[in-house]
């Protein structure tokens, strides 16, 4: 069988499903990447493209917000409308990079469960015109509830997302660290359990969730958000493995039914990040290093070109610096920053070479 099995573009529905399943069974995860604008957008493409991977582009509530421009006043229509641009954007140009992109929503905690259902009115009208919602999976993160509530609401929205064939993501157990405001901010002292995700919780969420649509969970096996010094964490990827296991055997299922998703992965150990992808993990998320990837070439060209960020033309010598302050100039080289940190990322996870469009 040929690996070329889907058309280049944003893939959602029975695509999505085949994305996950041939990263699962290739052995290979994919990265997450949390954009903000046109610039991130196109350059995490442009990165997939050149790793021939498909990618998953994702944006974060903030992201959305700030997507559609901070200069709209109403900050909860910003976030929706925001986030349906980003989508028709993708949606528009992710088949000319000749590889597939998944669009995703990243966390959304219990406040903003009315984000989640404004953009799932956007998506179904886009659906009842188009036949394919706009984005292929959301995040609803309510690990910081009680896991009745948590299941509850995941049953009830993923019930409106299969209906338009959509995926979703759920949270168990708790993702440290924080991220664009959300999550927990991670302290050393605190008591660790709740880093580390119970597979009897896991195992409820399956027989839930799995008669009613495609689902994947983020657990947390000691994953942390953001950089944080190394030794204050221990991943544990195992614990991804006793949550296959008890699903399986429960259910006699295939070897690792669930679709499983890595958050906070910045910084990990690759020997850890290689065991996580081989329990099941698809997804990885990546935000932290491309955030850094972008501004570190954009602050060494400023630097090195101080005076051209002051001056249009040299007030001593006369020498114009147009060519230097043209945002394309330095916004160029932070989608550079970030095409390259992708080849990295795109290596770790396995990616590299198995892009299943054609
Ligand atoms: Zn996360």
């Amino acid at each position: 069988m040929s690996n070329k099995l889907l058309k280049p573009g944003v893939v959602t529905g029975e695509g999505y499903a085949t994305l996950v399943a041939a990263a699962k069974s290739g052995g290979y995860a994919l990265p997450a990447v949390n954009v903000t604008g046109t610039n991130t957008i196109n350059a995490v493409m442009e990165a997939a493209a050149q790793a021939n991977s498909d990618i998953i582009i994702q944006l974060s509530n903030s992201g959305a917000q700030f997507y559609a421009g901070r200069g709209i006043a109403d900050g909860f229509k910003a976030k929706v409308v925001g986030a349906v641009a980003a989508a028709q954007h993708a949606q528009l140009l992710a088949e000319h990079y000749g590889i597939c992109v998944a669009m995703h929503t990243d966390h959304a905690n219990r406040a903003l469960i009315p984000w989640i259902e404004a953009m799932l009115d956007a998506g179904e009208e886009h659906y009842e015109k188009h036949g394919k919602p706009l984005y292929s999976s959301h995040m609803l993160d309510l690990s910081a509830d009680p896991i009745d509530f948590n299941l509850g609401e995941c049953a009830r929205i993923l019930t409106r997302m299969a209906k338009i064939d959509m995926s979703l993501e759920i949270e168990l157990g708790v993702t440290g660290g924080e991220e664009d405001g959300i999550g927990s901010e991670f302290e050393e002292a605190a008591d660790n359990s709740k880093l580390y995700t119970q597979p009897e919780d896991v195992l409820q969420a399956y027989e839930l969730l799995n008669p009613i649509g495609h689902f994947s969970v983020a657990a947390s096996f000691g994953n942390v958000h953001g950089v944080y010094k190394p030794g204050n964490v221990t991943l544990r990827p195992e614990i991804l493995k006793n949550s296959q296991s008890l699903v399986q055997q429960t259910h006699d299922t295939k070897p690792n039914p669930l679709h499983l998703v890595f958050h906070g992965g910045s910084g990990s150990e690759k020997a850890k990040i290689h065991e996580a992808v081989g329990y099941g993990v698809f997804k990885m998320n990546i935000d932290t290093d491309t955030q850094f990837a972008f501004s570190q070439p954009v602050g060494s060209f400023v630097e090195e070109n101080a005076r051209a960020f002051k001056h249009q033309i040299d007030p001593d010598d006369g020498t114009p610096y147009k060519k230097f302050y043209d945002p394309r100039k330095y916004l160029r080289l932070g989608e550079e920053g970030i095409v390259a940190r992708l080849q990295e990322a795109c290596d770790d996870l396995g990616s590299k070479g198995k892009s299943i469009a054609g």
